[in-house]
C-alpha cells in the first residue's frame, strides 16, 4: 500500500475509504473552487478504484487484480465539466492553470495538472456547458455524488433540478469575498437550493441616479445604464438597476422622459467631429443647469455645478490624448483626462457603430465601453462634488465585482470534502442495509435527524466568515424541505420517447391519464402551459411542436387540477430505443401522494451568489448546537481503526 493511502485509510477507515475510491463523482466547473476542489478530491484517492469486471465472475476486492474493471456498469472516477477557457485574471488563484495554458480549456488543463498529484485517478474532462442536453437526467444518474463548483444562479438552479431529478446528493458552494458556504441537498431530505427564494439584484430609485445622486455607484449606475444604452444600445427602459419608485417624483420622472428623448436626437451626430461636444453639453450643462432650476431639490443638498466643453479642454489632441491615458486604469484621472478619454472612447464606439455593430452593450471586460462609463461617471461625480475613482475601481463597481479571495475558495472546497465524507458514509451505511437507493428516494429518510441515524451521515450547512473575530466556521443544521417548493416538492419521473417518431400531445394525456388516474389536469413546458381541461387546441400537435424533445434538456410539468390534488409530477425527455415507437412514462406505477394544503412562511432571503452570511441570533443558535454536538461526540471503531468523529466535520486520527 502507498504512503499515501496508508494515510488516507487511517484518517477514514477502511470502510469508507473503499467507498471513496469506487466513488463516481460529478464536479460542475473548473473555476475558483473547482480547481481546489478536483486538487482535494485528487488527494484524497476520489476515483482511483480498480474494481474487478463483475462479468469475469471474480471476486469483488479492492486488491484482486489491477484491471480497471466496473462496479455495476459504472466506472470509478471524476468527471468534471466546464465550458469557459482560461484568462489571465484566473492565474491568481486557480492554480492548476499557468501562463501557457491561457485561452485553453479549464476542464481539460485542470484534469491534465491534477492528474500529476495522482496517477492512479480516474479523470474525465468534459468542456462543455452543463445545460446541454448531453447532460441529461440519466447523465446525472451515473453519480454517487455531484458538486457544484459555479458562480452563477441559473447554472447552480439547473444543476439543483437535474441533482433532484436523478435524485443524486448534491453538494452546493459558493464564495462571496471573504465569506463562503457549503449546503449538502438531497431529495426529500433537506431543502433544496430553490427552496429559498433568492433576492432580485439592488435597484435604485430614478431620481437618485438621474437628478440626485450622492456615492460614485450612482454616477456609475447612470453612465452605465441610462447614458451609454441611450447613445450606443437600447432604451433605460430595459435597465434593471434603475426603476420607478413610490418615492419617486411623477413630474420630475415625465420631465427626465423628455430629456431622454433629446439625447436621442444627438446620435444623430454620430460620426461627426461635432457629436462628442454635443453629447458633453447636452449632459453635463443643459440637463445639469435644467437640474439647478428645481430649488426645492437643493434646500438640503448642494446643487450640482454645470461644465461647458469649451472650458474644460485644453490645447491637446483630445483622442489622442485619451488613448494614451486610458493605458492607466489605476490613476484617477484629473478633470480634464476625464474630458480626453470621454472624447476618445465616443470616438472608438461610433466607429464600432459605423462599422456595422446595430447595439453595443456595457461590458466590463469590453475596454471600449468601460473607457465611456469611467470617464462619464467620473465627469458626473465632478459636478455633483462626488469623489472621483481610478477606471479599475470602477470596473469593480459597474460589474458588481467582489474580489475572489483564493484562501476562501480553499477553504470552502475543503468544507465541501468533509461535507461528501458524511454523505458517502451514510450512503455505505444504506445500501448495506436497503441495497441501493432507487428514484424518489423509496427509502425510508423522510424526516431529518434521528440521533441514531442522522440524514446524510450528519451532514451541516457550513459558513465560511474568514473576517469574524468569533468564529471563523459555524455551521447550522440541514433545514427539511420546504413543502410548497415548486423545485423539490414533486415526483420526479422520466418520459421516454423514441427519437425520430412524432407523439402527439393526445398520446402524451392517454399515458398519463392511464398511469395515474388524472381527472382534471394540466401539462406546462418551458415554452408555458401546453394543456388544460380548457385547452385542447394542441391535441394533435406533435410534441416538438410544443418544445417537448429529447434534446431539450427541458423538464414537463404535470399540475393535478381535481378537487383533491395529488403532488405534481415532473417529467424529464429521454431518448430510448426499444420502445418501438410507444411513448411511455417510467416509473409507471408510481404512487402520487395528495398535495399537502399546509403554506410555510417566506424564509429569509439568500444573496443571489448563493452565500449566506450567519445572522448573530442564528450564531447564537449554532454555539448552542455545538454545546449539544460535543456532547453527541462518538468514539466509534471503524474497522478496528480507532477515530473521533466530531459532529461539525472534522475526523480526526486518535493516537
Ligand atoms: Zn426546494
Amino acid at each position: 500500500m502507498q504512503r499515501r493511502d496508508r494515510y488516507i485509510v487511517q484518517s477514514l477507515g477502511a470502510s469508507l475509504t473503499k467507498r471513496v475510491k469506487d466513488a463516481r463523482v460529478l464536479v460542475v466547473g473548473a473555476g475558483g473552487i473547482g480547481c481546489e476542489l478536483l486538487k482535494n478530491l485528487v488527494c484524497c484517492g476520489f476515483g482511483i478504484g480498480y474494481i474487478q469486471k463483475m462479468t469475469t465472475g471474480a471476486q469483488d476486492g479492492a486488491d484482486a487484480g489491477s484491471v480497471p474493471g466496473t462496479l455495476l456498469g459504472r466506472t470509478p472516477g471524476i468527471v468534471i465539466v466546464d465550458l469557459d477557457t482560461i484568462d489571465l485574471s484566473n492565474l491568481n488563484r486557480q492554480f492548476l492553470f499557468r501562463k501557457q495554458h491561457i485561452k485553453k480549456s479549464k476542464a481539460f488543463v485542470a484534469k491534465e495538472t491534477a492528474s500529476q498529484f495522482n496517477p492512479s485517478v480516474n479523470i474525465d474532462a468534459q468542456h462543455g456547458s452543463i445545460f446541454d442536453s448531453t447532460y441529461n437526467v440519466e447523465f446525472f444518474e451515473g453519480f454517487d455524488l455531484v458538486f457544484n463548483a459555479l458562480d452563477n444562479l441559473a447554472a447552480r438552479r439547473h444543476v439543483n433540478r437535474m441533482c433532484l431529478a436523478a435524485n443524486v446528493p448534491l453538494i452546493e458552494s459558493g464564495t462571496t469575498g471573504f465569506n463562503g458556504q457549503v449546503q449538502a441537498i438531497s431529495k426529500n431530505i433537506t431543502e433544496c437550493y430553490d427552496c429559498n427564494p433568492k433576492p432580485v439584484q439592488k435597484s435604485f430609485p430614478i431620481c437618485t441616479i438621474r437628478s440626485t445622486p450622492s456615492q460614485p455607484i450612482h454616477c456609475i449606475v447612470w453612465a452605465k445604464s441610462y447614458l451609454f444604452p441611450e447613445l450606443f444600445g437600447t432604451s433605460e427602459d430595459d435597465a434593471p438597476d434603475m426603476s420607478v419608485t413610490e418615492g419617486d417624483n411623477a413630474e420630475e420622472v415625465a420631465k427626465l422622459k423628455e430629456e431622454a428623448q433629446a439625447l436621442k436626437k444627438i446620435r444623430s451626430l454620430m460620426g461627426t467631429s461635432d457629436f462628442a461636444q454635443a453629447v458633453f453639453d447636452k449632459v453635463f450643462h443643459d440637463d445639469i443647469e435644467r437640474l439647478r432650476t428645481m430649488s426645492e431639490m437643493w434646500q438640503s443638498r448642494k446643487p450640482p455645478e454645470s461644465l461647458k466643453f469649451g472650458d474644460v479642454r485644453g490645447d491637446e489632441d483630445l483622442v489622442k490624448h485619451g488613448q494614451a491615458l486610458c493605458m492607466q486604469d489605476q490613476t484617477t484621472w484629473e478633470l480634464e483626462e476625464n474630458l480626453a478619454v470621454f472624447c476618445y472612447s465616443l470616438d472608438t464606439l461610433s466607429s464600432r457603430v459605423q462599422a456595422g455593430e446595430p447595439v453595443i452593450e456595457f461590458d466590463k471586460d469590453d475596454k471600449d465601453t468601460l473607457d465611456f462609463v469611467a470617464s462619464a461617471a467620473n465627469l458626473r461625480s465632478h459636478i455633483f462634488g462626488i469623489p472621483s475613482h481610478s477606471e479599475w475601481e470602477v470596473k469593480q463597481m459597474a460589474g458588481n465585482i467582489i474580489p475572489a479571495i483564493a484562501t476562501s475558495n480553499a477553504l470552502t472546497a475543503s468544507l465541501s470534502v468533509m461535507q461528501a465524507f458524511k454523505i458517502m458514509r451514510s450512503q455505505a451505511q444504506k445500501t448495506e442495509a436497503y441495497g441501493r437507493p432507487t428514484a424518489n428516494n423509496a427509502l425510508p429518510t423522510t424526516t431529518l435527524t434521528t440521533n441514531a441515524d442522522p440524514a446524510l451521515g450528519g451532514s451541516k450547512m457550513v459558513f465560511l466568515n474568514s473576517k469574524s473575530t468569533e468564529r471563523m466556521i459555524t455551521t447550522q443544521n440541514l433545514a427539511v424541505p420546504s413543502v410548497d417548493c415548486p423545485v423539490c416538492s414533486p415526483i420526479y419521473a422520466k418520459l421516454r420517447i423514441s427519437p425520430g417518431v412524432s407523439h402527439t400531445l393526445q398520446e402524451l394525456v392517454n399515458e398519463l391519464q392511464q398511469c395515474f388516474g388524472y381527472d382534471e389536469f394540466s401539462i406546462t413546458t418551458d415554452a408555458g402551459i401546453v394543456y388544460d381541461p380548457d385547452l385542447e387546441d394542441n391535441l394533435e400537435k406533435s410534441l416538438e411542436d410544443l418544445a417537448i424533445k429529447v434534446d431539450s434538456n427541458g423538464f414537463i410539468t404535470v399540475r393535478d387540477d381535481s378537487d383533491k390534488p395529488k403532488v405534481d409530477l415532473v417529467l424529464s425527455t429521454i431518448a430510448h430505443d426499444e420502445l418501438q415507437g410507444l411513448l411511455h412514462v417510467s416509473p409507471s406505477d408510481i404512487d402520487l401522494p395528495p398535495k399537502p394544503i399546509q403554506a410555510k412562511a417566506p424564509e429569509e432571503p439568500q444573496p443571489s451568489n448563493g452565500v449566506e452570511v450567519p445572522t448573530r441570533e442564528k450564531r447564537k443558535r449554532e454555539a448552542e448546537d455545538d454545546v449539544e454536538s460535543a456532547s453527541k461526540r462518538t468514539k466509534a471503531n471503524v474497522n478496528g481503526e480507532a477515530v473521533i468523529i466530531e459532529d461539525d466535520g472534522a475526523i480526526l486520527l486518535d493516537d
